[in-house]
């Protein structure tokens, strides 16, 4: 097991980049804590991958290092940084049988039989295919051969890191959720350090400790599933973490305070001085209520979601969804929203820039 280091990280497939625009990674550095339950979350293109295949050495970069414990690994190949890596769809031998697919990566770095054997039936009872260790993983199906490629990447208990490169895409949905947490409780048992890397938040947030967000080549946010909830560092996040996602409403500022529509928004605390730019307002739907005074908003749209109701509302050409208890109002009524003041942000040109009140600053 190891710490990883990425320092500088640029990236580019074209032999002559020139702007931004032509690296698939911009600037990453990051450290990734030895042990750590780590989710790499973004949309379909973001670097994702590119990130990865640079951790594992199937990839180096345009600029910069990789580091495990201080090292300079950088120019490894694959198969001297000790690593496993478990890809979307599933890498097993299909003329092997389950067992010898599971024992693979064991028998290649001489570990005893006596080790292999007890290593090998472990996984397979953890992935409920001991059944199955006798066949031939030809005639299994695309689950299951996914299960064991999992498993020959949990195999080995001496690796510096798992990475699962979205390992449930070809998993059937009533699978997911429980392959999903056999993942959590996995990690929980071996200790090892695992990046997790997923395009689906339920995914990013049920397996990790920490989540690192990308949005086109670069980590907005790192941060735990709380964190990235309550207070998204940058409206990306606002928006791709939750259900329905953060609402982000234009706004001006004046003498420090918030307008939305013309209506002064109380914020969480003060406005960074000197903030300029695009400036918008941020608050999640669970923090938007009903009132007898507030945002005049009229009402668009009502979702029964079992629980609670989730309303989108009008006001002012934007917008605004709130999740509500008890009483949904009917289309096409008039509301007044109330937006939960320490719960309610600022972003400028899309980053955080508010802070929340000290007790000095509320005093
Ligand atoms: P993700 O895994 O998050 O979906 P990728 O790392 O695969 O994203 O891709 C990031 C960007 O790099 C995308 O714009 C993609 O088109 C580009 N890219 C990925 N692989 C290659 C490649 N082998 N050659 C050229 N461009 C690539
Ligand atoms: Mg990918």
């Amino acid at each position: 097991m190891a710490k990883i280091t990425l320092k500088n990280l640029r990236h580019s497939y074209m032999p002559n980049p020139k702007g931004p625009e032509d690296y698939a990674l911009k600037e990453v550095d990051l450290d990734w804590q030895d042990g750590g339950a780590y989710a790499l979350l973004g949309p379909s293109g973001c670097g994702k991958s590119t990130l990865l295949n640079i951790i594992s050495g199937l990839l180096v970069p345009s600029e910069g290092q990789i580091l495990f414990d201080g090292q300079d690994v950088t120019q490894l190949p694959p198969d001297q940084r000790n690593i496993a890596q478990v890809f979307q769809f599933p890498v097993i031998y299909d003329t092997m049988t389950v067992y010898d697919n599971l024992a693979f990566p064991l028998k290649n770095r001489g570990v005893d039989q006596a080790t292999i054997d007890r290593r090998v039936r472990e996984i397979a009872e953890m992935l409920e295919v001991t059944d199955m260790l006798n066949r031939r993983a030809a005639g299994l199906s695309p689950d299951n051969k996914q299960k064991i490629s999992m498993g020959r990447g949990l195999v080995r208990d001496d690796v510096n890191v798992v990475m699962f490169d979205e390992p449930l895409t070809v998993i059937d949905p009533h699978l997911k959720w429980k392959l999903r947490s056999k993942l959590k409780e996995l990690h929980q048992r071996v200790k090892a350090t695992m990046i997790y890397v997923t395009h689906d938040q339920t995914e990013a947030l049920t397996f990790a400790d920490k989540v690192v967000v990308m949005q086109l080549g670069e980590v907005v946010q790192i941060g735990t599933p709380v964190e990235l909830f309550e207070r998204p560092a940058h409206t990306f996040v606002g928006h791709f973490i939750g259900s329905p996602g953060m609402n982000v409403l234009p706004a001006e500022l004046r003498d420090g305070a918030a307008y939305f529509h013309g209506q002064q928004v109380a914020l969480e605390g003060p406005v960074n001085p000197g903030t300029t730019g695009k400036v918008e307002i941020g608050v999640r739907p669970e923090f938007v209520s009903l009132g007898d005074s507030g945002i005049e908003a009229t009402v668009r749209r009502v979702s029964d979601v079992g629980r609670h109701y989730v309303i989108d509302a009008e006001a002012g050409g934007s917008k605004i969804s709130a999740i509500l208890n008890g009483t949904a109002p009917m289309v096409g009524e008039t509301v007044h929203l109330q937006f939960r003041a320490d719960q309610t942000r600022v972003y400028a040109d899309g980053w955080i820039a508010s802070t929340p009140a000290t007790e000095e600053s509320a005093a």
